[in-house]
């Protein structure tokens, strides 16, 4: 085994092909190895992003999340990501949902202007299929973007740049003290590399046992239904999220995404259920009967990748010199994850990062 690439990445979805495009554009040679699992995580992803409506009130956090929302930005002008400004409506649809809104509508809107309350009707008139509402935010900056053509769009810049991404089920590493100085494939195939980021998604602690460590991620499924109504326009609706409930985000194609479960304890299990049919369709229609007549067109099934604390884990995996971890994203990877991947890059190849990922070090969760 000689040669190879200066950078392997392990996996490859929406972190994954994000890495391999920050590192090629740098110079670096680069490959990027997916398996292509039913129950990737991108595949089904429901597409907000709204890093102003997010509920911690930790600076270095929020710092973080507002940061991933304007690389965001930044990629959308380089590439067809899909990202569209579509804003977002935060809603009490209900009298229990009441202390829920107002602690969120107080760390939200005194920590940025934009977002505003509304009255109840006015963003039933901007989504008109919903129930009555009893209060409702508003972030006009809210945005919603399509991971599937996100992923794909961060591909071809990627092998554009030089990178080769190819499918290949990374079954091993193979080491020499406290470096890894190739990976075996399924098929036996050997390829040396001088450094490695494992970006697997809900998949990547399958290394935890051979390199000693603890990546502290499990899969969380998510089901999530495409419906298309038969009267309006979604592609001019913003995005609807509950306080306590689940979401609906509309397309220009009259789709309306409706979900998602949360399911902590269902494993590798990428199966639509009929339990998770049940709680998405029930919940969907509480909070907007008036897609009781809407068609259904398919459903979605994911694994997030969920880490124990809901933070990312970021950056060198302790006790090795060349391997490092870009995963953990859970329920909020299609916003974080390309920045997520760009500063684990810069950490890599010894560049100044963009931010300070410290909160979300992988040996806090030994
Ligand atoms: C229903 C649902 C709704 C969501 N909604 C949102 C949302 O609205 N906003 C938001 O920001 N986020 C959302 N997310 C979360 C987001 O989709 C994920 O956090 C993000 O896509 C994770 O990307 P990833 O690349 O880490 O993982 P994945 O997309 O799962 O990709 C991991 C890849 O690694 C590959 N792999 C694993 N191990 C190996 C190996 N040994 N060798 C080769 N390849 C390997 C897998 O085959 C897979 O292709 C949602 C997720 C779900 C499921």
């Amino acid at each position: 085994m000689s040669g190879g690439p200066d950078l392997l990445v392990v996996g490859g979805g929406l972190v994954g092909v994000a890495a391999a495009w920050e590192a090629a554009s740098t110079g670096a040679s680069v490959l990027m190895l997916d398996r292509a699992d039913v129950g990737s995580a991108t595949e089904a992803g429901a597409g907000i992003l709204s890093p102003a409506t997010t509920a911690s009130d930790d600076p270095d956090w929020v710092a973080f999340v507002m940061a991933a929302g304007d690389h965001h930005k930044t990629l959308a002008r380089r590439f067809e990501t899909s990202w569209t400004r579509c804003g977002l409506l935060k809603l009490a649809m209900r009298d229990s949902d009441l202390p829920a809104f107002e602690q969120l509508a107080g760390v939200v809107c005194s920590r940025d202007s934009s977002v505003v309350e509304i009255d109840g009707a006015i963003a039933r008139r901007r989504f008109p299929v919903l129930a009555p509402v009893k209060r409702a935010l508003w972030n006009p900056d809210a945005a919603r973007l399509d991971g599937r053509v996100c992923r794909a769009a961060l591909a071809a810049g990627a092998e554009d740049a030089g990178a080769e991404l190819r499918a290949g089920n990374v079954a091993r590493f193979e080491t020499s003290g406290d470096r890894v100085i190739g990976v075996e494939l399924a098929d036996g195939t050997r390829i040396a590399c001088g450094a490695v980021i494992i970006a697997g998604g809900a998949w990547s602690p399958a290394f935890d046992a051979a390199l000693g460590v603890s990546i502290g991620v499990h899969p969380a499924r998510g089901q999530i239904l495409h419906l298309a109504v038969t009267t309006g326009d979604p592609g001019q609706w913003p995005i609807a999220h509950p306080v306590l409930g689940q979401y609906l985000v509309p397309w220009p194609d009259g789709r309306v995404a409706v979900g998602a479960t949360y399911e902590d304890g269902a494993g590798y299990d990428p199966r639509p259920t009929a339990g998770g049919v049940g709680e998405v369709l029930r919940e969907a229609l509480r909070v907007a009967p008036g897609l009781s007549d809407a068609t259904f067109v398919e459903i979605r099934v994911g694994l997030r990748p969920a880490s124990i604390d809901d933070l990312p884990v970021l950056g060198a995996l302790p006790g090795w010199e060349n391997v490092a971890v870009c995963t953990g994203h859970g329920a909020e990877g299609l916003l974080l994850g390309p920045f997520s991947a760009r500063v684990v890059v810069q950490q890599v190849l010894g560049e100044d990062p963009d931010a300070n990922i410290s909160l979300f070090r992988p040996d806090r969760l030994r």
